[in-house]
């Protein structure tokens, strides 16, 4: 027993040795990648109930020439583990308010589109000098900011609450909307959005893949539309698949909607396209 103790170990080591190296060199390679221009942006549209386009969501990719592609659900917690993500934030933010800025100025942007939303880590949200770093990418872009969305999460909410409204206020003042991501998923006290200048809840994709099955999916995403509504905030479905959930999402009062039925997220110069040709989804 003590033989194949020892052999268990020994096999589960060297498992933990290549997880380890693997992500070391992923953490080396990142460390290159803002320097080497291999991150880039790609945008998801958001549409509402007639197909128009209301926004985008832009979305970080690294195609890495050493690793391939990588999934920022894999290299963002490797950022934010590392810090990596203050550089690679404002990187971002950068490059979404530049694209953004050309599409009001250059290309045009149809009457129904409201925001470009851009994602928002905690660790960047909890700087001192976020509303700063936000106003110097608004300025030296020269966007017009009352169209860029911030998507932040429950948890940064309930952190330090008097912090977090004075930044958000300081920057609704500016123009700027705020989302909540993957919202459900998180705190369920939510009294505190009360006192936040919200504008919209994003519906997280897992309620919306258990629609149809799952009667208790069913019935929070309905109360969160009815919340939403109570206090006067626009909702959002992410991850919708199917023309099915679409029309369950209606039906109770969700005229947004985000997911691979209607596109899968777009390189610039399809979203670019998408503008111009005024296309329906
Ligand atoms: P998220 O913010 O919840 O983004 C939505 C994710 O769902 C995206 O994955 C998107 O491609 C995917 N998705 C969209 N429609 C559908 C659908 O119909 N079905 C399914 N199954 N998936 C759908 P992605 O691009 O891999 O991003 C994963 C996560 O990485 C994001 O989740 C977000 O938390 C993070 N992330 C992505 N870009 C950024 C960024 O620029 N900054 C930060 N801080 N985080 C980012
Ligand atoms: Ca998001
Ligand atoms: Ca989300
Ligand atoms: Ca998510």
């Amino acid at each position: 027993a003590k033989e194949s103790g020892r052999s268990g170990f020994h096999f589960y080591r060297s498992e933990m040795q290549q997880f380890a190296t693997e992500r070391l060199k992923m953490e080396k390679a990142l460390h290159h990648a803002l320097e080497r221009d291999e991150l880039y942006l790609v945008y998801q549209p958001q549409v509402n109930g007639q197909g128009e386009l209301i926004g985008f969501e832009s979305l970080v990719r690294w195609l890495s020439p050493e690793l391939g592609p990588i999934s920022p659900a894999e290299f963002i917690p490797i950022a934010e583990e590392t810090g990596l993500i203050a550089p690679l934030g404002e990187w971002v933010l950068m490059e979404a308010c530049r694209q953004l800025r050309t599409w009001q100025q250059v290309v045009g942007l149809p009457a129904s589109f409201k925001s470009l939303a851009v994602n928002i880590s905690p660790f960047q949200f909890s700087r001192e000098d976020f509303v700063e770093q936000i106003q110097y990418v608004i300025d030296s872009t020269g966007v017009d900011a009352a169209q860029l969305d911030l998507e932040i999460t429950e948890g940064m909410l309930v952190e330090n609450i008097k912090a977090v409204a004075a930044k958000m206020y300081a920057l609704q003042h500016r123009g700027i909307r705020f989302s909540i991501d993957d919202f459900g998923t998180g705190y369920s006290s939510l009294r505190y959005l009360q006192h936040l200048p919200l504008d919209q809840l994003k519906i997280d994709q897992s309620f919306i893949r258990d629609i149809t099955e799952d009667p208790n999916s069913y019935e929070i995403i309905n109360t969160i539309i009815s919340m939403a509504k109570h206090m006067k905030l626009s909702v959002i479905a992410e991850g919708v698949e199917t023309n099915f959930e679409e029309n369950i999402l209606s039906s109770i009062g969700c005229h947004r909607f985000q997911g691979f039925y209607f596109s899968k997220p777009l390189d610039k110069h399809t979203a670019t396209q998408c503008l111009i040709e005024k296309k329906r989804f």
